[in-house]
């Protein structure tokens, strides 16, 4: 992994609170292993917010890096005033990624800042049935296409169907060959894990915990680990670190508390 000071080619915002930004990063991006890592960025040189944000790469063309982010709170708020020319010193690129797409019929859900990883894997497996859900209309930034098999949600039903990516989820035509590849909101994981327990279908999970350093040190992005087979009540076999193990995980690894 590396750190390294990126520019800012852009910084657009695409929806109410949603941004792009496209970072100029070669050496990040050069080891770039696929959908599913992320970067952890330092907003500013000072003290004012020491620790780095995650934010999952949404794509990587070239030496650029995509990411798309929702303003939540004061750094989030930060990166939005950048402007072409500014620099954000990232360390990256972390975490592992998504497997199994190429063999597999796949339906990929995001919700809330869940959405960058899940297009970043939606470019790879076009064919996929997408689901992207949001409080509201104006959060999307895409066409609600069911003929493409790309469908939106809300939970205001301003656009697309009203509910949630599950009301879509839960009422697709599926068999057991299907894989789930999904990013979103920890409730928003919690049922997919139940639904494909329900239904025995393969998920992975993108997981979205708090995180500071990103390198395993901090150990603030610690999850429970699903064990049944633990032998000794050891650290390492009951939890996992999101950083480091993750973000991504088969839905019975891991446990939503
Ligand atoms: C691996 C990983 C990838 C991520 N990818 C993206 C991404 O692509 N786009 C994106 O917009 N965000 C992403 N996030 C979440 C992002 O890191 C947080 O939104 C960001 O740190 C908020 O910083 P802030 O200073 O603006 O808000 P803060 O002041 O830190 O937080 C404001 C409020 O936002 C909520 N919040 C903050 N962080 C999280 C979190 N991790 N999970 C749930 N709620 C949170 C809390 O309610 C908090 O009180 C990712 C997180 C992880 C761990």
């Amino acid at each position: 992994m590396i750190i390294e000071n990126a520019m800012i080619v852009s910084n657009v915002e695409i929806a109410i609170g949603i941004w792009q930004m496209t970072l100029l990063a070669p050496e990040v991006s050069s080891h770039y292993k696929g959908p599913g890592q992320f970067i952890n960025i330092l907003s500013a040189d000072s003290w004012e917010h020491p620790v780095r944000r995650p934010m999952s790469i949404a794509n990587v063309n070239g030496e650029n890096i995509n990411i798309i982010y929702k303003i939540f709170g004061n750094v989030t708020q930060q990166l939005s005033q950048k402007v072409p020319g500014d620099s954000l010193n990232i360390l990256g690129p972390l975490g592992n990624v998504f497997t199994g797409w190429k063999t597999k019929r796949t339906v990929l859900l995001g919700g809330g800042v869940g959405l960058a990883p899940i297009l970043n894997l939606y470019e790879s497996c076009p064919n996929s049935t997408l689901i992207i859900g949001a409080r509201t209309a104006d959060e999307h930034f895409m066409e609600h296409e069911p003929g493409k098999n790309i469908f939106l949600t809300t939970d205001d039903g301003s656009l697309g169907v009203a509910g949630n990516v599950l009301t879509v989820l839960e009422n697709l035509d599926f068999n057991d060959q299907i894989i789930i590849y999904a990013c979103g909101p920890k409730p928003m994981l919690k049922a997919i894990q139940h639904f494909a327990a329900k239904n025995s279908v393969k998920a992975q999970l993108s997981v979205e915990s708090y995180m500071g350093c990103g390198l395993g040190l901090c150990q603030g992005c610690v999850i429970e680990r699903q064990n049944e087979q633990m032998k000794k009540h050891s650290y390492h076999e009951k939890y996992t670190l999101v950083c480091m193990d993750g973000p991504v995980y088969w839905s019975n690894e891991v446990c939503f508390g």
